[in-house]
């Protein structure tokens, strides 16, 4: 191994998309700090996070942007799109305007980007099994139409957060390596 591969280092910005209030600041800070907030307000300050991941031995860091609520005025920006390497697609199974949207947010996300990004959707907030109004089978199908990988996820309980950050991360570091 030459030196220059000991030191190889990775950085990979993801972006998380998606209607207001699916949960989007919640799984970020699930998956970052292990943190839930209720009352969650639109992030002020923070732009990403920075994670690290171990994979094939390597430490891959993942810096995850999230929105700062601009998406209720349907302006977010493509300096928040530049150079992403992955996104989360994120809608609330329990409410189908959310998934209705998704299409809209796949386009603005395509316009913005090339086409090796790492796309998932996820449909946040399975916990609300009782008020579920979009189907497991409907993300899974619509997934697979657009060449998405797919998950259902709760930030509440944790449900898959971690999972669908690193599914995201690895097959980013899959299609650079
Ligand atoms: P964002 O606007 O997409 O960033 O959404 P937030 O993360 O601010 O969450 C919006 C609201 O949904 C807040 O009241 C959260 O507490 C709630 N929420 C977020 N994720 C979940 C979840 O997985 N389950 C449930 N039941 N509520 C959630
Ligand atoms: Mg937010």
């Amino acid at each position: 191994m030459s030196d220059d591969e000991a030191v190889e280092e990775y950085l990979f910005k993801i972006v998380i998309i998606g209607d207001s209030a699916v949960g989007k600041s919640n799984l970020l800070s699930r998956y970052a700090r292990n943190e839930f907030n209720a009352h969650s307000k639109a992030t002020i300050g923070v732009e990403f996070q920075t994670q690290s991941v171990e994979i094939d031995g390597k430490e891959v860091k993942a810096q995850i942007w999230d929105t700062a609520g601009q998406e209720r005025f349907r302006a977010v920006t493509s300096a928040y799109y530049r150079g992403a390497f992955g996104a989360l697609l994120v809608y609330d199974i329990s409410r189908r305007a959310t998934f209705d949207n998704v299409a809209r947010w796949l386009d603005e996300l395509n316009s913005h980007s090339d086409t090796t990004v790492a796309r998932m959707l996820v449909g946040n907030k399975c916990d609300l099994e009782n008020i579920r109004e979009v189907t497991l089978e409907e993300g899974k199908s619509l997934a697979e139409a657009e060449g998405l990988f797919f998950i259902e996820t709760s930030a509440l309980d944790s449900t898959n957060v971690r999972t669908a950050f690193e599914i995201v991360i690895r097959e980013i570091y899959n299609n650079v390596s």
